[in-house]
């Protein structure tokens, strides 16, 4: 995940200094300097990096933080805020027009995403904003590209223009146009030619479809993993073509974050969307101050709760909210619950949302976990509907069958036994209105 040893570095800078109830010259000064070491580390733009910590200087200093009852704390907020307007002060968002048709023109460097984003951001429109979507492939110079819009245009029902790779982007942008009139679609989407660096050609091309098309935004996909190129690129494409919004893509990668730290201040573009893995959900609306929770270790609580109201199963959820607060916590609820984190990604990815639970997340080693409640999956469904709902009729010969079923050893259908039973014995304790002992949640 991005960002990991910056947000490490200043997480531990400014524990630091909320750990100290006085705020000196000298606590302050040795704070701002772990926080300039570990922004420069993280690559961000060296004159971003000196702004920022003046500007945290001179509010930190000013006489509000020292009469305030809490001084370190306030000096916390400031370096956060700071963060947070580095990224942008306010949520950015497409901007739809009232009446008609609103048009979209991708544009970036080959490979940095931009025909995924083009899919992920007409989902998302679509699916959240209840936009009718025309994508349109007009990419014609990568030779997979169209292909690619329409497979991802399959998969996430969204209608793709194309009139296939002989057509150049500007008469396929035409012909599309006069089709998402005719369809009343609300947004068009145009997915442009990329090249591997910027030339002339490139530049000329996107030029003469923007004069034709006119659109309502450009968007830009930058790469998070080539860090401050991101801040080259952008100032380029902005120059050439006036872009109106990025996204930020391959965050899920192990970027340092300077690129997307350094970028708005630089350009003035606010970021809108952040991309984070291959699958067409894997797409966030960039939200400042969230970001700025995530990189200080303050977990990002909004996101997760949002992403679970839209994924969850809600009526899988209230079963089995309803059933604990009975006191009652079987196999086929434990089931039920592997499935539900399915639909969230992994648990790691939950828990780094969680304040605190950052940094154990990313101890955790994925594959373990994942093979953990694969197994824990197999062994349940070799149980008989009967024994999921009873399994104090698990006795020797019954967990011998299980095991050979499951393919694995007596001992695992012995460990999952066990976690039911203390996940059975929390609920009971909940719901008698009596916390769980946290070392028994610790064991799970
Ligand atoms: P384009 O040449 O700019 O249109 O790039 P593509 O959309 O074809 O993406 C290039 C590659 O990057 C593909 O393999 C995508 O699956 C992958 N990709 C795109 N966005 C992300 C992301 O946010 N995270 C990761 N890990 N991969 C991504």
């Amino acid at each position: 995940m991005a960002f990991e040893s910056l947000s490490d570095r200043l997480s531990k800078a400014i524990r630091n200094i909320s750990g100290q109830g006085k705020l000196t010259e000298k606590n302050m000064n040795d704070m701002l300097k772990e926080v300039r070491m570990s922004l420069l580390e993280a690559d961000v733009n060296y004159d971003v990096v000196k702004k920022f910590v003046a500007d945290v200087k001179e509010k930190a200093l000013g006489q509000e933080v020292m009469e305030s009852l809490n001084p370190s704390q306030m000096v916390v907020k400031i370096v956060h805020d700071e963060i947070q307007t580095l990224l942008g002060e306010e949520d950015a968002q497409i901007h739809f027009k009232k009446q008609g048709m609103t048009t979209i023109m991708m544009v970036g460097l080959q490979g940095t995403g931009k025909t995924t984003a083009s899919a992920k951001i007409a989902k998302y429109c679509n699916e959240k904003l209840k936009k009718r979507v025309l994508l349109v492939a007009c990419d014609v110079v990568r030779p997979a590209a169209i292909e690619q819009l329409q497979t991802l245009g399959k998969e996430i029902n969204v209608e793709v223009f194309s009139l296939g790779p002989e057509v150049n982007a500007v008469e396929t942008a035409r012909k599309a146009l006069d089709y998402a009139k005719d369809r009343q679609k609300d947004l068009v989407i145009f997915d442009t030619a990329g090249r591997l660096h910027i030339d002339e050609a490139l530049m000329q091309e996107l030029s003469d479809m923007k004069s034709f098309v006119q659109p309502d935004e450009i968007l830009l996909t930058v790469d998070a993993m080539t860090g401050q190129d991101i801040v080259t690129v952008a100032k380029d494409f902005n120059e050439q073509l006036a872009i109106t919004g990025l996204v930020v893509t391959k965050l899920d990668g192990d970027a340092r974050g300077g690129g997307l730290l350094s970028v708005r201040s630089i350009t003035q573009v606010p970021v809108l969307f952040v991309s984070n893995g291959e699958k067409v959900d894997d797409l966030e609306a960039f939200h400042p101050d969230r970001m700025a929770d995530r990189i200080l270790g303050m977990g990002d609580v909004m996101t997760l709760v949002e992403q679970a109201q839209e994924r969850l199963d809600m009526d899988v959820q209230e079963k089995t909210a309803r059933r604990m607060q009975e006191g009652i916590f079987t196999f086929n609820d434990m089931l039920d619950q592997f499935g539900q984190v399915k639909k969230m990604g992994s648990i790691q990815n939950m828990m780094k949302m969680v304040p605190g639970l950052n940094k154990l997340a990313r101890n955790m080693d994925t594959d373990v976990v994942d093979n953990e409640m694969k197994r824990s999956e197999a062994i349940i469904q070799s149980m008989t509907p009967y024994e999921r709902d009873h399994p104090e009729v698990l006795k020797a010969s019954r967990k011998n069958r299980i095991a050979k079923g499951s393919g694995v050893k007596v001992a695992d259908v012995n460990k999952l036994i066990k976690q039911l039973e203390q996940m059975q014995s929390m609920t009971r304790m909940m719901s008698s209105g009596r916390m769980p002992n946290m070392s028994a949640l610790q064991n799970m």
